[in-house]
């Protein structure tokens, strides 16, 4: 059986600042994408991760699918009213655009989706991100399907051994590049090496007839023309059989590593796995991740079971935390925040920095500037002491 899986998430609003969704706009799009689900879902959940609600829904009508589309987008406007009514903070802040028109891609929501041919038993997990950028995903999916290190299969499994086809997306023209394993291994690296630039779009198998990954590519202020927040990504992962273990792909997060979001988006800081349904920290929010995992059957799904609930993850919260405060205790010092080309984005950077670059000048002419100013300014009884002491300066430079 042909299914596809869709999963779209959108901020459209936080209790007292980027946190968490309300109980009540959680219910609002639930029912919502229940009461509207008649006739075009298999199924469906809807859940959260920090201030992104998610809705993961299966059906048969493929990717890119006008209805299904518009059922998510209906569904955030819905919540996006009962958010505004609790004053919510960045109430439908994702939702970008007045009306639909076709493709909730473009529009501020992210979408990762997959169309199969179902395995009898089609197992995948959904990673959710909030307080960071797609490319917070280049390194987990290089670890899990180009880093033996990281992944016995790759070496073990012979569908994985044989290499994947990744399609990297260039976030700001929007044209992707296929780039297989492993003659392209070290032009994918290359591409890798700079997530805030180069995105995983998606991952195919060898002979390109199985979608084993799909994430969410879309950059907010690419899409706004200006910085409205950060673009949390959400990707699917089949695993099991050909592709990797679930926990192959579920470890490839157990090295917290550094990714940028944060708070007001301009920080680097390490990526927590977290466990389903947690809100972002106020520790200067730290990126996090969650794991859901799916067994899906003519796709009816079972779960979410929590990949990231066990107890050794807690390990992993921990370092991540202890990351978060050695980056921190740098401050605002690079690479505690981000480049120059992703801060310019914020305003309040930008106008400090058309500010600071006002008052450069040559060194002469601050010199001139400074030599003229003494001399007009300085009266003669004072001028002994202060031309003493100036001098006395000027030797010891
Ligand atoms: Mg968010």
């Amino acid at each position: 059986m042909r299914v596809t899986i869709s999963a779209i998430k959108a901020d459209i609003g936080g209790i007292g600042g980027h946190t968490c969704p309300s109980g009540e706009l959680l219910e609002t799009v639930r029912n919502f994408v229940v009461k509207n689900a008649k006739g075009l879902l298999i199924d469906k959940y809807v859940g959260y991760t920090g201030d992104d609600i998610h809705l993961v829904m299966t059906h048969t009508r493929g990717a890119d699918d006008e209805r299904i589309h518009k059922l998510a987008w209906d569904a955030f406007m819905e919540g996006t009213k009962l958010a505004k009514d609790q004053g919510l903070y960045g109430a439908g802040q994702d939702l970008l655009k007045d009306s639909f028109s076709g493709n909730i891609k473009g529009m501020g929501p992210g979408v990762a989706e997959i169309e199969m041919e179902e395995r009898p038993s089609e197992v995948f997990c959904i990673f959710a991100a909030d307080k960071t950028e797609p490319g917070a995903f280049n390194l987990p999916l290089w670890r899990m399907f180009v880093d033996a290190g990281s992944n016995t299969g790759i070496l073990i499994n012979e569908r994985l051994a044989a290499g994947v086809i990744f399609r990297i997306m260039d976030v700001m023209s929007g044209k992707v590049a296929e780039l297989k394993l492993w003659e392209d291994k070290a032009e994918l690296e290359a591409a890798l090496m700079y997530p805030g630039r180069y995105v995983v779009h998606s991952v195919m198998s060898a002979d390109g007839d199985d979608q084993i990954v799909s994430a969410s590519t879309d950059r907010l202020h690419n899409i706004a023309g200006t910085y409205v927040g950060k673009d949390d990504p959400i990707a699917i992962v089949r695993t099991q059989k050909n592709f990797p273990a679930t926990e192959e792909a579920g470890s490839s997060f157990n090295e917290p590593h550094y990714v940028a979001g944060n708070t007001r988006g301009s920080h680097h800081m390490p990526l927590m796995p977290v466990k389903l349904n947690s809100a972002a920290s106020l520790n200067y929010s730290i990126p996090i991740v969650s794991c859901l995992l799916f067994s899906m059957r003519n796709g009816k799904l079972t779960g979410p079971h929590d990949g990231f609930g066990t107890a050794d993850w807690d390990l992993q919260r921990m370092r991540a935390a202890e990351r978060a405060m050695i980056m921190r205790n740098q401050g605002f010092i690079h690479p505690a925040t981000l480049v120059p080309d992703e801060l310019e984005y914020n305003k309040g950077y930008e106008a400090r920095m058309s500010m600071l670059q006002s008052k450069f000048k040559d060194l002469e002419e601050i010199m001139n500037g400074k030599s003229k100013a003494a001399t007009t300014t300085t009266k003669p009884a004072a001028a002994s002491t202060t031309t003493k002491q100036a001098k006395a300066g000027s030797r010891k430079v």
